[in-house]
Formats: C-alpha cells, sequence, structure tokens
C-alpha cells in the first residue's frame, strides 16, 4: 500500500477499529448544511479550492487514530485569503472539541480515507463536487498537510512534500508541469530560510488500496490537484512568520494560476 498523507500520524500500528459510519446528510438541505461540521467558504478571486482535512483527532478504519496535524487549519484559511480561493476546514467547533478531548469525536472519520462507495454522503466530497461546478473542471485543489519534521533513515529530508500521486495516475504530463511551476515558486521562496522544498516525496497523496485521497477524489472530479505535506518546523514559521506566509500564498497563486 501506497502510503499517504499521515504525518504525525504516521503508524505502522495494528488496526484498532472498524468503520464507524457518518449520519447520512439530507440531501434536500443546503450545501452549507449538508456540510455539517465542515466549515466551507466560497470565494471567486481564483478558482482554487484549499482543504485542511486533518485538523482534528479522526477515526482512520482499521488504523490508528489520526492525530491533528497542527496550524492546517489556519494555514489554508491564509492561503484561501492570500489567493482569493475557496477554503474548507473542520468547524471551530470541532477544533475546540478536540482540543479539549485528545481523541476522536466517534462520527469523525477521515475524510482522505474513505471508500468510492461513501463519497456521495462527505461533506468534503460534496464541497469538492461543488467547486468543480462553480468554477468548471479547469479549477486547482490544493490539499494542505503537515508532515513530521526530517529524521534520518525516517523520512524524506524536506519541509514541503509536493504530493501528485493522483494527478500522474490521471494526467502525467499536467502533473510534470505543476510539479515544476510549484517547485520553482516555492523554492524560490524558501530559499534563504533553510527549509528544503521536494517534488519527488514519498508521502505522493494517492492510495492504492481502494481508499481515496482528497486529490485523488478531487482529480477524478477533473481537477488539477496537488497535496502539500508541511514539516511541522515550517508550519510553525509560517504561523508567526507574517511575511513568509504571505510570500508563500503568492508563490502558490503564481505556480497554480496557469492551470486554473
Ligand atoms: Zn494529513
Amino acid at each position: 500500500m501506497e502510503r499517504t498523507s499521515t504525518s504525525e500520524a504516521d503508524s505502522l500500528d495494528p488496526p484498532q477499529q472498524d468503520s464507524i459510519p457518518n449520519p447520512p446528510p439530507d440531501r434536500t438541505l443546503p450545501l452549507k448544511e449538508r456540510c455539517g461540521r465542515v466549515v466551507f467558504i466560497p470565494q471567486i478571486g481564483m478558482a482554487v479550492l484549499f482543504t485542511a482535512p486533518h485538523g482534528v483527532w479522526l477515526h482512520r478504519d482499521g488504523q490508528e487514530d489520526h492525530k491533528p496535524e497542527d496550524y492546517t487549519t489556519f494555514l489554508a484559511k491564509e492561503m484561501a485569503g492570500i489567493t482569493g480561493g475557496s477554503v474548507a476546514t473542520w468547524s471551530p467547533e470541532e477544533i475546540k472539541k478536540t482540543k479539549a478531548t485528545g481523541q476522536p469525536d466517534p462520527e469523525n472519520r477521515d475524510p482522505a480515507y474513505l471508500h468510492p462507495a461513501e463519497l456521495q454522503d462527505d461533506p468534503w466530497n460534496l464541497i469538492l463536487e461543488d467547486h468543480v461546478q462553480r468554477c468548471g473542471v479547469r479549477c486547482v485543489h490544493l490539499d494542505i498537510h503537515g508532515r513530521r519534521d526530517y529524521i534520518p533513515d525516517v523520512n524524506d529530508k524536506s519541509d514541503c512534500d509536493i504530493g501528485l500521486g493522483a494527478m500522474f495516475a490521471s494526467d502525467s504530463t499536467r502533473a510534470k508541469q505543476l510539479k515544476t511551476a510549484l517547485h520553482k515558486a516555492l523554492s524560490r521562496v524558501l530559499a534563504t530560510t533553510g527549509y528544503v522544498v521536494n517534488s519527488h516525496p514519498a508521502l505522493q497523496g494517492r492510495w492504492s488500496n481502494g481508499r481515496l485521497t482528497l486529490t485523488q477524489q478531487s482529480v477524478s472530479k477533473g481537477m488539477t490537484s496537488v497535496q502539500l505535506e508541511l514539516s511541522l518546523s515550517l508550519r510553525k514559521e509560517l504561523n508567526k512568520n507574517r511575511d513568509l506566509r504571505r510570500r508563500f500564498g503568492a508563490a502558490i497563486k503564481a505556480a497554480v494560476k496557469g492551470f486554473c
């Protein structure tokens, strides 16, 4: 099985639990009400959608619970603000609850580890669908995640992994173009910081066991999609360094504008 965006939650521990079904949303309700615990802010400044699906503790079917990836919710919102794009994150109530309990709510399952059959009722997938319907297939999905800092012989020596596994499986030409554009733009921004950009990471954002990451879901809808895995060190720096955060967001905007 190809590993994906698990960051600090990466674990080889044995399976712990079976699937816990989410309550199906009422399809007669507006999208905002069907999103439930996910906050979706659609914008029209740029046809790019930022998502941060691992901002809270989550159940992952048959595996260890998935730890929150700190700062990813904040950074997804900030990147959307800088680019004029849309954003989807777990609600403030869910984040508050996850901090208080230190464990997943029974109904909160990993939206980046779903079976195809359950996508139609998942709020994150509904948001992806809304994005492509509003913007057309010439739009971009940028999925923000958090990886661990570099540990020799354990993970890639990188602070910013450009994960294009879903894209390469669908359109390798477009994937190569996006990889080149993102690597060039992000490397330039981080050149003087010591943070490393990796366009050939182990974490590619593509499951091969029948489950689907968010970028696999969005690529299947025709979008141009990338999963960015940011090290904890880089997330902390982007959190406190407003100027670097602004330039990082501007670099993303410049890199993806040709794809939407
Ligand atoms: Zn993640």
